[in-house]
């Protein structure tokens, strides 16, 4: 696998392995710093190192001796921003992907440790250029894991612990609760992740509903499984059809069309409303990952195949992806075409109640798993939909800013420009406050303190596409 920083020019093999020697001063410049401060005018901010040293009255500040001076006026510096549900694979396509629209943190949802760790260390001393990571290592799941790549297999309560401890010695950041666990297994993992101090999140258990969840301290909900099912009127319903096991994989995709149907019809906002005051109670975040949920509903509309971003993704990938997509137009009756679109729109409304009434709400993409997912370009598209499930600008951009900070417990480093904090930002053309599609028009990006211009950011997608093609 090449070396991304190998093939950008204006990062040489000497500064490769080091953060940037020479100071940077951004002069005159907006500063958004996603405190919910209105935006500030004629501002310097100077970068020490992998630091933001000075923020300030442009006539203040005084940057060091020989700093490289980037004079920004027009331009709104935001802080870099944080995707916070990705699987990383590779880091030769993704990394530049990231890097290039402003993605300099990722919340990784599942993948192979030694590698996760591997990149997470490079990207750390400078070695490899690529968004902060923190990392789950692999799905905790049960038997006949989705994914058996990506996870590691819990076959009792015992187990669970076992698996708990190790990957505590092993380093990971978080636990990623998975799909097929018992929920003898979710609850004694739950336990156990408590006991190392490490917290866990992910997807819901079978039997284990987004209240149980919440109670049980889980501290995020990825694509607000749950919701839909617990605020149905049909709730009882949807509980006896899963009393026991489908006997065949067509009648699995039966019975998920009817429960599908028994949660769209049956949606009450008032049972909706109970939930969030459980999870704002509880402390439990919501990943709603709009993005990837509406790819299955509109996968039969010809958009998704004709996206020119698709120019980036590998060309294994897109084959599978077209195969897939070929195969769920063929299998699937119109209804499931309608349910899913159905449930799309109720997810919205359900994101919007939420961010109403109070739960914290974090921006995912879910890159690097489901299909026609684009890392680093869909993260705006998830601002864009933040945006029209109710969020003002600013509290989308906290979402990927401070918000994740603090979910991470790392605000103080990470979130905002300000003294002191990691010299990750974005520096953008038009200001995201008036219209959230600006965060897209990128002018420049500091990463850990190395100033990429547009050049540059250009140099990396132009790699990306060239890995992409071969
Ligand atoms: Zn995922």
């Amino acid at each position: 696998m090449l070396c991304v920083v190998c093939l950008v020019p204006l990062v040489s093999a000497a500064q490769s392995k080091q953060f940037a020697s020479k100071p940077l001063e951004i002069t005159d410049v907006t500063v958004i710093d996603t405190t919910g401060a209105p935006a500030k005018p004629g501002q310097s901010v100077v970068v020490e190192g992998n630091r933001i040293s000075q923020v300030g009255d442009a006539k203040k500040v005084h940057a060091p001796k020989g700093a490289q001076v980037v004079n920004a006026r027009g331009l709104y510096a935001i802080p870099g921003l944080w995707d916070m549900h990705v699987h990383i694979g590779e880091t030769d396509r993704t990394f530049p992907m990231l890097v290039a629209n402003g993605v300099l943190g990722v919340r990784n949802m599942g993948g192979h440790l030694d590698e996760l760790k591997r990149w997470r260390a490079q990207v750390v001393s400078g070695e490899l250029l690529g968004p902060h990571l923190v990392i789950s290592g692999p799905l905790v799941d049960g038997l006949n894991p989705a994914h058996p790549d990506h996870a590691v297999v819990v076959h009792d309560p015992a187990g669970g612990r076992a698996i708990v401890d190790s990957l505590k010695q092993s380093g990971v950041d978080f636990i990623n609760v998975f799909d097929n666990l018992t929920s003898e297994e979710y609850y004694a993992i739950v336990d156990e992740s408590r006991k190392v101090g490490l917290p866990f999140a992910g997807h819901l258990p079978q039997g284990v509903w987004a209240s149980d969840a919440s109670t049980a301290g889980q501290l995020s909900i990825e694509h607000l499984f749950g919701s839909l099912a617990e605020s149905s009127k049909n709730f009882d319903q949807i509980l006896h059809l899963n009393d026991s096991p489908p006997a065949s994989p067509a009648e699995k995709a039966a019975r998920a069309l009817t429960l599908l149907k028994l949660e769209v019809d049956g949606f009450d906002p008032e049972r909706l409303k109970n939930l969030a005051v459980l999870f704002v109670k509880n402390g439990t975040w919501q990943v709603p990952a709009l993005v990837a949920r509406r790819i299955v509903p509109f996968l039969n509309d010809e958009a998704a195949v004709n996206d020119p971003r698709l120019a980036y993704i590998g060309q294994k990938d897109r084959k599978e992806w077209n195969e897939l997509r070929d195969r769920m137009i063929k299998d699937n009756p119109p209804e499931f075409w309608t349910l899913h679109r159905a449930a799309y729109q109720e997810e919205l409304t359900i994101t919007r109640d939420y961010h109403r009434d109070g739960v914290s709400i974090l921006a995912g993409t879910d890159a690097g798993g489901p299909p026609f997912v684009i890392p680093g370009f869909d993260l705006h598209n998830e601002l864009a939909a933040l945006v029209d499930a109710g969020f003002t600008p600013m509290e989308a951009l906290q979402s990927v800013t401070l918000d994740a900070a603090r979910f991470l417990g790392r605000a103080d480093n990470f979130g905002t420009v300000a003294n002191g904090k990691a010299a990750d930002l974005v520096l953008l053309d038009a200001n995201p406050l008036d219209d959230i599609h600006n965060t897209q028009k990128i002018r420049a990006v500091v990463v850990q303190g190395r100033y990429l211009d547009r050049a540059a950011l250009d140099a990396l997608l132009t790699h990306a596409k060239e890995s992409a093609s071969h």
